[in-house]
């Protein structure tokens, strides 16, 4: 984006980016026209009630309870939504599909607003550092404060930098994790028998998500579900 571009987008009132309609980045006619993401279980990917993993497919080494998923990544539309909120540090935009996402979950649990608390996929320090701008936390204050729901980001943390989870093998993936997070216990009691509800952008592989879904369920969590904007 030109300079002078970002400039005139930042006086220029909001559009929606598929119809330029004024009001919202997306308006909610446009959401409902695009294509939705169909309830499946993130295990086998078959059809399954509100995301949740079927209970055939939670075997021992599966400790998270859903995976609810917004839209398609494969949408341009979405794709462009979230490229520009994370390589323009458009908090804005991410702030408008906070309330999509808060729609998204309630239609998809059964659990009461005081009964959640969210969390962010936690990052080795010099990378948030290095970053300033952390998506998943953006989307989490938003939530927070328009929604009223509690949020703690010093539950869990990095202790070791990783490499990419993309680009390695299923066991090499779980190596890449060991002994990666640890957790705050006197943080982790405040919450004892909630769901606890990760809150990002877009889904990577669920191995991250996993072990840190097997540490809090070692501590008295509940439920631990993913709430994401968009998957492939
Ligand atoms: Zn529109
Ligand atoms: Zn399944």
């Amino acid at each position: 984006m030109r300079i002078v571009d970002f400039f005139k987008d930042l006086i220029a009132p909001k559009k929606c980016y598929s119809c330029h309609k004024e009001w919202l980045f997306l308006c909610k006619e446009c959401l409902e026209e695009i294509w939705y993401f169909e309830s499946i279980c993130p295990v086998c990917k078959q059809s399954s009630r509100n995301f949740e993993v079927h209970f055939y497919c939670k075997n021992d080494f599966v400790y998270f309870d859903k995976v609810i998923i917004l839209n398609h990544y494969k949408n341009k539309i979405i794709k462009k939504l979230i490229k520009d909120a994370k390589f323009y540090h458009r908090k804005d935009i991410l702030q408008d599909l906070s309330i999509y996402l808060w729609n998204k979950l309630l239609s998809s649990i059964d659990e009461k607003n005081d009964e959640i608390v969210l969390i962010s996929i936690p990052m080795f320090f010099w990378k948030k550092m290095l970053r300033w701008y952390n998506q998943s936390e953006v989307l989490i204050k938003s939530l927070a404060d328009k929604f009223n729901i509690k949020y703690n980001f010093k539950i869990i943390k990095k202790i070791k930098s990783t490499k990419p989870q993309s680009h390695l093998s299923k066991i090499e993936r779980l190596e890449n994790l060991q002994n990666v997070f640890i957790f705050n216990k006197k943080e982790l009691q405040k919450y004892k028998h909630k769901t606890f509800i990760i809150v990002d952008d877009v889904v990577s592989t669920w191995t991250t998500l996993n072990e840190i879904a097997k540490l809090l369920k070692q501590n008295w969590v509940k439920k631990i579900y993913w709430l994401c904007l968009a998957s492939d």
